[in-house]
């Protein structure tokens, strides 16, 4: 690619290309075919370049005929004769120079046409390796101050809302703004197509924002038929900007809109797999609480609140096996409430879930100890282990219930033997062994607790049994 005085890309012309007369004429077949010519047929003849110098043959005052040498539309010598014959000569040697030129032109063509293949993929390897906008706009400002005189160098991206974000450079400060579509930007948004003006006073469709500028090429980023904002160079003086560079400068913003547009990808799908993990974590909470939930759900009985029947007999298991391995004592307690039957009949079923909720959180506030536990064993049953704890223990634990549940007050009309609601309640203590289930030590309690009904009811019986010896 040849450059001007400013180091710019120029594109090739005719005028660039120059044949030396001279430097033709000392080739040494040509010389031979011309001395040939003037033996054969007895010619005499010279060539002169522009300046009138004598570059082949001698000097002759005779000679009156003159035939011009040219090249592309210019004389670059003459034949002077003394005969109309050399008119050949000058004929041949014509034919000669634009052959010449010819080859010379299509050489220096292909060569333009190599290098700005090598321009363009430059750009193209350049542009591929940006990860973010700002790396792209550094690549095209930088190629393109290699092929336009610029003052100005602007990228336009329109923007969700349809108005433009403005990145300038002027020199290498860089600035960002909002603008809405209009003026030459406005067209070749629209069009797709690049425009040069060469003198923005002398287009009507320009808008003056700043009275520096003076010449504006513009070219669309299009991707796929759709364009996706436009860059434009501005330049502070008059500048003739040329087909050629538009075409360049054209080829370089492709690439880019196709760069831009594969960050723009890039980072969307950064910020989706980031949303993406976010929720992710959001939804593993969520299920979690949720698993928490229905666990405690699983394991709770919902009218009163304390644990149910399935996670008793897990309870019972597990700690039935630890005890056994400590060798310590484990107490059961089953509990009734008396007379319920007829409360429920008195007071209806709504009242009876009701004193059923009382006393199960009354048994739960009094068993504290943290291996202990209360469930809902059935109906208007409730069971109770505790843990590490001897028949001593557990009788008074059962005096305090029994105290304690009367002590709630629940008026009980039908019961015989107090007025207000209470409870019968079977204890069985052992050391448990592996050999022997655990629905044993739950047998013994339901024996005892038969006994405390017998015995009159709102009080306790203790059973106990040695598993060895069973
Ligand atoms: P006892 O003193 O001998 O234990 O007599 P009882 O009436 O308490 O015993 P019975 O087994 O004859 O009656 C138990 C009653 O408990 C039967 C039923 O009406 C009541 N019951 C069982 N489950 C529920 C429940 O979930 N809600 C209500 N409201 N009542 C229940
Ligand atoms: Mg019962
Ligand atoms: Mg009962």
């Amino acid at each position: 690619m040849k450059y001007n005085e400013d180091n710019k890309i120029l594109p090739i012309e005719f005028t660039m290309i120059q044949i030396k007369l001279k430097k033709l004429l000392s080739k040494p077949k040509l010389n031979s075919l011309l001395e040939n010519f003037t033996k054969t047929f007895n010619l005499s003849f010279l060539i002169s370049d522009i300046q009138k110098n004598v570059i082949w043959g001698h000097f002759n005052d005779n000679f009156y005929y003159n035939y011009p040498l040219m090249v592309n539309d210019k004389i670059v010598g003459n034949v002077n004769g003394d005969t109309d014959k050399i008119e050949t000569i000058s004929q041949m040697l014509n034919y000669i120079l634009n052959e010449e030129f010819e080859k010379k032109f299509l050489a220096a063509d292909t060569l333009e046409k190599y290098e700005e293949i090598n321009f363009l993929s430059d750009i193209s390897n350049q542009l591929s390796s940006c990860l973010t906008f700002q790396e792209i706009m550094e690549v095209v400002r930088l190629e393109t101050q290699k092929l336009l005189k610029s003052y100005q160098i602007s990228f336009m991206l329109l923007n969700d809302k349809g108005e433009l974000d403005i990145y300038s450079y002027e020199g290498k400060k860089f600035n960002k703004s909002q603008g809405s579509i209009e003026c030459i930007t406005g067209y070749v948004l629209r069009s797709g197509k690049a425009e040069i003006v060469n003198n923005v006073n002398k287009d009507s469709r320009y808008i003056q924002h700043d009275n520096k500028i003076k010449s504006i090429i513009c070219a669309p980023l299009t991707v796929q038929n759709t364009t996706i904002g436009v860059i434009k160079v501005s330049h502070n003086e008059w500048v003739k900007y040329t087909s050629e560079q538009l075409k360049l400068f054209t080829s370089l913003t492709s690439q880019a809109a196709i760069a831009i547009q594969t960050t723009q990808y890039y980072n969307q799908l950064i910020e989706y797999s980031q949303t993406l993990e976010q929720k992710v974590i959001e939804r593993t909470q969520e299920l979690e609480e949720v698993t928490k939930q229905l666990e405690y759900l699983a394991t709770v009985d919902e009218l009163t609140q304390v644990y149910n029947r399935r996670y008793f007999n897990e309870y019972l298991d597990r700690e039935w096996r630890r005890v056994a391995r400590e060798r310590k004592f484990i107490s059961l307690i089953l509990c009734d409430i008396d007379y319920f039957k007829r409360y429920n009949d008195y007071y209806y079923h709504q009242a009876g879930d009701n004193c059923l909720y009382k006393v199960a959180q009354c048994l739960k506030s009094l068993v504290k100890r943290p291996a202990d536990l209360v469930a809902r064993f059935g109906g208007e049953e409730f069971v109770i282990i505790l843990s590490d704890t001897n028949r001593l223990g557990a009788e008074k634990v059962a005096q305090e219930l029994c105290r304690a549940i009367e002590d709630l007050k629940i008026d009980h009309f039908g019961s015989e033997c107090s007025d207000y609601v209470t409870m019968s309640l079977g204890i069985a203590t052992t050391i448990p062994t592996r050999r022997v289930s655990p629905q044993k030590l739950i047998k013994t309690a339901d024996k005892a607790l038969y006994q405390a009904k017998d015995m009159g009811r709102n009080g306790f019986c203790v059973a106990e049994f040695r598993p060895d010896i069973i």
